[in-house]
């Protein structure tokens, strides 16, 4: 299965919807779904049934998950969204690659 462009960990702007221009960092992806949950993106309320890290149960605010082409990677060394390329070295192994700057994105 092709792996994706996005990571957990990675940071990332949001480029579509309510959250366009928001930035986050990504706490979970979903590869089967190509869907990602960023933090403090796509916030949901959700009731919540009493639990042990929620005794009082009631309503919670929580990251819902978002389609990842809706997304695009921050560059550090460029300090704005880029396009990942891959580099494979001579190993075979292949590491995600800024297209604007050429830093390692790994
Ligand atoms: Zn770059």
């Amino acid at each position: 299965m092709a792996g994706l462009k996005i990571k957990k960990g990675d940071k990332v702007e949001v480029l579509a919807g309510k959250y366009r221009g928001k930035q986050g960092k990504v706490l979970k992806s979903f590869p089967e779904d190509r869907r990602i949950i960023v933090e403090g993106v796509n916030l949901v309320k959700r009731h919540a049934r009493p639990s042990q890290e929620n005794p009082q149960g009631g309503i919670i605010t929580k990251e819902a998950p978002i389609d990842i082409s809706n997304v695009a990677l921050i560059c550090d060394s460029c300090s704005r969204t880029v396009r990942v390329g891959y580099n494979v070295n001579a190993e075979g192994a292949k590491k995600r690659v800024c297209r604007r700057c050429g830093a390692d994105l790994d």
